[in-house]
């Protein structure tokens, strides 16, 4: 009897110390919170290292990937960091780029075809396994006319001219529509955003570990002459509220200094403080100092210029930004760092509404 009763114990112990380690290794591994993988960062010029961001669940599932203006060169950039999911995916004769571009991303999520964010699945599509692209009607219109048209690269889609090879199925997202997204996790809800001229999307994720909010390219309103964002704020300002928001994937293509003229859609430092006040003022009124606080703003997008700067510049906005990185000389690698550490510097000098903030680097990788 004595016995039983040990044996029963002792089964009941290993269970507890069973959930325990299985409870304590996703906090440590951060599988309880949402993943994000910079997979390319910059918004424009720099060919390997454009915008996209994976976004899932962690572990052994697959990524959502939001834009994609770099693919394989994020892969190995992910994979030096020792950032990129490769032990679950793939082949082992296949090198892990390859794993992750045909087992590791589920689908893509396109803003809008501008080719800062489409060139990495163009690139790529030829070893790209079948997977879905949602985007609005219009990005799905330009990439049938004007891309995958059989003329400028084959057709991979499952519309537009013939011959059609039907590896990506085109999915439209209607506006402001929440939409499953299949074997993700994740629901998404897209909304339109004025970027010069063009329409571009948001796109808002929801799974049970809480939701993120993606823009694509966008200018503000006051510029733009559009309510998209405004609308946007209303739409968000509940999720904040509950707690249910962790990070708003936001652009900053310029510094301030860019005349108002030369940001053709595009947002800086100040543009970015004017529409966030706007929305913490929607959260509450009464706090808008701290009506933000819990949010992280992973600023996305960052034009590099080219632009040389002289060394006491450099020295200067290093210190404003309390930067760790470090530049001696001045080289296309070294201004990057400098337009990033001068944006975030200049983001911190407004940051009135004590966010979080963070510049995203390619090759990094987040929980939130
Ligand atoms: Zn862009
Ligand atoms: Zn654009």
């Amino acid at each position: 009897m004595v016995k039983l009763l040990f044996i029963r114990c002792a089964k009941t112990c290993r269970f507890f110390v069973f959930l325990f380690l299985c409870c304590n290794f996703s906090l440590l591994t951060g599988q309880d919170r949402i993943q994000i993988l910079v997979n390319g960062s910059a918004g424009g010029i720099i060919d390997g290292n454009l915008s996209s961001y994976l976004i899932g669940p962690g572990a052994d599932q697959k990524y959502i990937c939001l834009d994609a203006g770099t693919l394989i060169n994020g892969f190995s950039r992910l994979n030096q960091s020792g950032c990129l999911p490769i032990s679950s995916f793939g082949q082992s004769n296949l090198l892990p780029e390859w794993n992750m571009l045909r087992d590791g991303i589920s689908c893509y999520l396109i803003s809008h075809a501008h080719y800062d964010h489409i060139i990495g699945l163009i690139a790529a599509s030829p070893d790209d396994s079948p997977k879905p692209i949602y985007a609005s009607q219009n990005t799905l219109n330009d990439l049938t006319e004007f891309v995958f048209n059989n003329r400028i690269w084959a057709n991979f889609t499952n519309q537009g001219v013939s011959p059609s090879l039907g590896k990506y199925e085109l999915i439209t997202l209607p506006d402001t529509t929440s939409f499953d997204i299949s074997n993700s996790g994740f629901q998404v809800t897209s909304f339109p955003l004025c970027h010069g001229g063009t329409i571009s999307t948001a796109f808002l994720l929801k799974s049970r570990l809480g939701a993120v909010l993606y823009l694509g390219d966008t200018g503000a309103d006051s510029i733009e002459r559009c309510n998209n964002l405004t609308f946007l704020w209303t739409k968000i300002a509940p999720l904040i509220r509950s707690d249910e928001l962790k990070a708003i994937l936001i652009e900053c293509s310029y510094s301030n200094n860019r005349a108002a003229e030369k940001l053709y859609g595009h947002l800086t430092p100040v543009l970015i403080f004017k529409e966030l006040s706007r929305l913490a003022r929607l959260v509450n009124p009464l706090e808008v100092t701290t009506a933000l606080k819990d949010i992280t703003l992973l600023i996305t997008h960052i034009k590099p210029t080219g632009v040389k700067v002289s060394n006491d510049n450099l020295l200067k906005v290093k210190a404003a930004s309390q930067g760790s990185s470090s530049y001696d000389s001045i080289s296309c690698e070294n201004l990057a760092v400098y337009e990033r550490e001068l944006i975030l510097a200049e983001l911190q000098a407004l940051n009135s509404l004590n966010i979080k903030i963070i510049i995203a680097k390619q090759g990094e990788c987040l929980s939130f």
